[in-house]
């Protein structure tokens, strides 16, 4: 039985209260900000519409304004959800979120000219605006909006794109209202016929069990409706194909692939170097799925096999407060600085909602704002999956908090492809403090193996993913037609290359790609296999070398004032260099002849 949240001492409830005192307070900020006129909307940034090249100082007036305005929301939005995810059906909670939801909607529509009108602009006048100091904290910003200048069509042009939006994103909406509404799966039976509820959230839950018929169950009831729904679901990703192919012919990108990787400055290479080096030591992969089938016991090793440990469950129970001091003494290697800022977050200014209770919502999260601390949703229970998440999440709170302090409201909001970065950082470090401290040898190789598992997952398997989407865009771009039966080829001819002779592709996990929200989102999935291999690769020359932190350290602190590549060529990380990914590579190797032994 959940408890409720008035059972749980106030030391391990997040201080929200520090974002608003109470509801009240809320409201009062809302009203404030909350447009007056149902017709004129956002009117104080709306009546600079049409007039951005008048003069530098509209120019100015305008962006601050619009930025000032959506720092006020975001505060607004965060305390909103963090409130809600409380107790998801506290109906009070669900209002202030509505209501500031709705409004966040109407400032994005009211306020979508903005970046088409600065594009308008001749980038001469443009470039002489930004030479002013009154616009000197919106140079990178306006540089990256010059950037993709030369994609931006003429005013008519740029109009029929933006009508188009909606419809263009049909087969994204349709995919996830099939597939969070009306896909229902059914009940499934363990190997003594006991009944349990399959869905989304308790899939994987499922596949990690030590009983292979409930595994086997759990994934054939799941893809089967996959299956069932076959050719309708590859018409939703086909659309979405072209859709994404429409639009970067439309803004004459060379490819969609291109298209996608264009705003945050990042090389085709760097996605096609990540496919081609894990490609060349595949045979790393192949030698954990033998691995897994010895253990196992079994003739051919099923991707339901691939999930489960295979070595005795460790019960590593340990209370918070024990977790908290495991943690903190990992972060020890990036220097007293961050440790104490970090000891901070999790002690007095109590960052964390520690435990579960009556209908809070599930899983982890870091979540916070520019004008918050950064706050972490947990659902601690004790495990060692549960102090890898405490990690995992502290590191991107630290991301955050680092960001907020040296960086201005524009440059604070790191980009995706950095954001995994700092958790799987912290993820490294606490496995090398684990395995110098624990002592017995089936502790040991029960954490080995986690961290294997954790590699086949965000390196290989988000690999396999990102060329599967190579593929198939590819295709479009050569005219070839997708049918269900060639999406199933090619995803059988990846799976079988990639977890090699031991592995046995069903027929079933042909169809895996069906059910996958990622691949609406192209050329997303690649950024979990670099930032992985990038975090890996900084906790080890730390490592090698301390010093090192400080330029470790201004990854995080520089936010989004700059492009990725050079945010991380300063801390001697070139990403079209692929040595992050062979290094990642030879530690699983590594991780895999020391488990053996
Ligand atoms: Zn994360």
């Amino acid at each position: 039985m959940n408890k409720n949240r008035s059972d749980i001492e106030k030391k391990d409830k997040w201080s929200i209260e520090k974002i608003f005192s109470s509801e009240k307070d809320w409201h009062l900020a809302y009203a404030e900000i909350k447009p007056k006129d149902a017709f004129l909307k956002f009117k104080e940034i709306l009546c600079y519409k049409d007039k951005l090249n008048e003069s530098e100082k509209i120019f100015s007036s305008c962006l601050e304004k619009y930025f000032n305005t959506a720092r006020k929301l975001e505060k607004l939005f965060t305390y909103a959800h963090l409130y809600l995810d409380e107790d998801l059906s506290n109906d009070k909670a669900k209002n202030i979120f509505g209501l500031i939801s709705n409004l966040l909607v109407d400032f994005e529509t009211n306020t979508a000219w903005i970046e088409p009108e600065i594009l308008q602009i001749e980038e001469k006048k443009l470039r002489k605006y930004l030479l002013n100091p009154s616009l000197k904290d919106f140079r990178f910003y306006i540089e990256k909006l010059l950037k993709l200048k030369q994609h931006t069509l003429s005013k008519e042009q740029e109009e029929i794109l933006a009508r188009s939006s909606q419809s263009l994103e049909v087969c994204d909406l349709v995919f996830s209202s099939l597939n969070n509404a009306d896909i229902k799966f059914n009940n499934i039976l363990d190997k003594n016929n006991k009944t349990y509820p399959l869905s989304h959230a308790t899939y994987f839950n499922h596949l990690q069990s030590e009983d292979r018929v409930l595994r086997k169950n759990a994934f054939e009831n799941y893809h089967q409706k996959y299956l069932d729904l076959q050719n309708s679901l590859t018409e939703l990703l086909y659309g979405n194909i072209k859709n994404t192919n429409f639009v970067s012919n439309a803004r004459k990108y060379k490819s969609s692939l291109e298209f996608k990787l264009f705003p945050n400055n990042i090389d085709a290479q760097v996605y096609f170097n990540l496919i081609k080096t894990v490609k060349e030591n595949i045979s790393s992969l192949h030698k954990y799925v033998t691995l897994k089938k010895e253990k196992l016991q079994v003739d051919k090793v099923h991707i339901y096999d691939l999930y489960t440990s295979i070595v005795k469950k460790i019960e590593l129970k340990k209370s918070y407060e024990e977790a908290k001091k495991i943690v903190l003494d990992s972060v020890s290697i990036l220097g007293e600085d961050y440790k104490n800022m970090l000891k901070k977050g999790l002690n007095e200014d109590r960052w964390i909602d520690v435990y579960e209770t009556k209908n809070k919502k599930s899983g982890a999260y870091s979540s916070g704002c520019y004008d918050s601390l950064p706050y972490i949703l947990l659902n601690f229970e004790g495990s060692l999956n549960d102090i890898f998440t405490l990690a995992h999440e502290s590191g991107h709170s630290m991301h955050t908090l680092l960001a907020n302090k040296n960086q201005s409201y524009i440059y604070s909001h790191y980009p995706i492809f950095l954001a995994e970065i700092a958790s799987i950082f912290n993820e490294h470090i606490l496995f090398d403090l684990l395995i110098k401290t624990l002592k017995k040898e089936e502790e040991k190789k029960y954490i080995i193996n986690f961290m294997l598992d954790n590699i086949n997952r965000i390196l290989f398997r988000q690999t396999l993913f990102a060329e599967f989407e190579l593929e198939i865009h590819n295709m479009q771009n050569k005219n070839i037609p997708l049918t269900t039966s060639l999406l199933k080829k090619i995803y059988k001819e990846l799976y079988q290359f990639y977890y090699g002779k031991d592995f046995e592709v069903d027929d079933l996990l042909q169809v895996e790609w069906a059910r996958v929200p990622h691949f609406y989102s192209p050329f997303y999935v690649y950024q979990y296999a670099i930032g992985f291999s990038i975090a890996l690769f900084a906790s080890k020359k730390i490592k090698k070398d301390p010093s090192y932190k400080e330029k470790y350290l201004s990854i995080l602190k520089k936010g989004d004032s700059d492009y990725p590549l050079n945010i991380l060529k300063d801390a001697d990380i070139d990403i079209l260099k692929p040595v992050f990914i062979t290094e990642a590579i030879q530690y699983f190797n590594d991780l895999l002849e020391n488990f053996k032994n």
